[in-house]
């Protein structure tokens, strides 16, 4: 299952200044990675220090006012929350390029292999990007926007074969939108959810809207399987569905 950690867990500093002014839903997810080297940490507990030191250097060094990146994926299979999703990037090299499409950087350098988790982990970012950030089904590489070797040709591999597409994860990753009642929640992964269900048995109608008998369902579930009875599917419930 894929750790989020918030902007507050890996103790970012404060923003200069945000623009929403972006528009996904004409793009989609540009791919990056940090060097071409070896830079992943065999250690996770590395990872963070690493996030934080590419921040210091987007402020500091570039001037920006923020970490440049949405997101970033390490080989853990965790997700560092870096500007998140509505935020213009500045990661991307064009204007086109920071308007219409989000950042998800891998903590890898072109040396380092590409891992199965690093595989989920960019997965489930790009089901939170499309869930929760609006984005459209485009994934691209940064070298898509100009001339640069990221995200490395290892990593650009994944990209054109399409293996980063949450579609194609073994397990579907929670899509970053919380299912929930009152008022009916209408998203497209609520019939997702609902076919699961079905599936493990519960009785419930497969029809895309979560509403009271959806709730009941998802309230029993949670007390059968021991987790926090609140009747909203978010990640623990979603993920514990296909554990
Ligand atoms: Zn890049
Ligand atoms: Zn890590």
């Amino acid at each position: 299952m894929t750790t989020f950690v918030s902007r507050s867990e890996w103790g970012a500093r404060a923003r200069r200044n945000v623009s929403y002014n972006i528009t996904p839903q004409h793009g989609g997810v540009t791919v990056h990675y940090v060097d071409t080297g070896n830079v992943a940490r065999q250690n996770h507990e590395e990872c963070v220090g690493q996030v934080r030191s590419i921040q210091d250097y987007h402020m500091d060094g570039k001037e920006w006012s923020d970490i440049a990146y949405t997101y970033l994926v390490c080989i853990h299979d965790h997700i560092f929350e870096g500007r998140g999703t509505g935020v213009r990037t500045a990661a991307n090299g064009t204007s086109s390029g920071n308007q219409n499409w989000y950042a998800v950087c891998g903590l890898v350098g072109g040396a380092d292999p590409v891992s199965d988790q690093l595989v989920t982990a960019y997965q489930a970012a790009i089901a939170r990007l499309r869930g929760a950030g609006g984005a459209a089904e485009g994934i691209n590489g940064h070298r898509d926007h100009l001339a640069t070797s990221c995200p490395g040709d290892r990593l650009y591999g994944f990209v054109q074969d399409d293996s980063l597409d949450p579609r194609n994860a073994a397990v579907p990753p929670w899509p970053g939108v919380y299912l929930s009642y009152p008022p009916i929640t209408r998203h497209r992964s609520v019939a997702t959810w609902q076919r699961r269900m079905r599936e493990l048995g519960w009785s419930l109608t497969v029809d895309g809207a979560y509403g009271p008998s959806s709730k009941s369902a998802c309230t029993a579930f949670q007390r059968d399987r021991g987790l926090g009875v609140d009747g909203i599917v978010g990640q623990n419930t979603w993920d514990a569905c296909w554990a």
